[in-house]
């Protein structure tokens, strides 16, 4: 695991903050940028730092790109950039590539010429917004599928000291509580007698609509 190698490439506040996420783990972590400047300012948050041009395939060879376990593709605004860069990624053979998608259309582009992951940080953090302004307890909002997910929901005072059977929230929303977080002990398989204390988190799946009625009653 400490072994792992991960190359960022664009140092925007996305790319910056997965590489200092993962430097700050102790892995070894390479920044690209074309921009003299934004290498200079994460300098600090890396193992190496090289200025270059991601789209240029002769640059990627230099730095070795293939021997890296993880290359993140972090350029935003330029769409153009973010493909070209993930569709030389794939023909130089890098293992694993994560690409940053603007929108779903840039998505589809991404995985077309290679990216074997897509993440949409903007739409995700904006739909985990949304549901904790439904409720200001719902912690974490995960979609699994088109409309199955999972919410991470602070117990209320109004939950607090019920087992779950007396919630029922399985026939009252349809949801199921899959976990139960209480302070530093996590209940993975929870029993129909536990109880919860308000303040725990409950690890929450279901469809969305159902999460929703569970999430405006908590
Ligand atoms: P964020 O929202 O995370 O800040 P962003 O979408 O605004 O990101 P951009 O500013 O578009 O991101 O790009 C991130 C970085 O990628 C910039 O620092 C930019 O210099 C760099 N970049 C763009 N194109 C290339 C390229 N071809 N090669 C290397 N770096 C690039």
């Amino acid at each position: 695991m400490g072994s792992q190698s991960y190359a960022i490439i664009g140092m925007g506040r996305f790319g910056a903050s997965v590489a200092q996420a993962l430097y700050s783990m102790g892995y070894d972590v390479m920044v690209m940028d074309e921009n003299e400047e934004r290498i200079q300012d994460h300098i600090n948050i890396a193992t190496h730092a090289v200025q270059a041009d991601s789209t240029d395939e002769q640059a990627l060879r230099e730095v070795g790109i293939r021997n890296f376990d993880v290359v993140v593709v972090a350029i935003g605004a330029d769409i153009q950039a973010s493909i070209l860069t993930t569709l030389i990624l794939k023909e130089l053979g890098v293992k694993m590539i994560v690409a940053k998608a603007q929108n779903e259309r840039h998505g589809q582009v991404l995985y077309k010429v290679g990216a074997d992951r897509v993440v949409f940080p903007e739409r995700d953090m904006g739909l985990r917004v949304a549901h904790n302004l439904i409720s200001p307890n719902v912690l974490d909002f995960v979609e699994l599928a088109e409309e199955y997910s999972i919410a991470e929901v602070a117990a209320s005072e109004a939950m607090d000291g019920k087992s779950l059977t007396e919630l029922d929230v399985r026939a009252r929303f349809g949801v199921n509580v899959m976990a139960i977080k209480s302070g530093n002990s996590f209940n993975i398989a929870p029993s129909a007698t536990d109880t919860i204390q308000e303040g725990d988190i409950l690890v929450v799946i279901g469809h969305n609509d159902d999460l929703k009625k569970f999430e405006e009653e908590s």
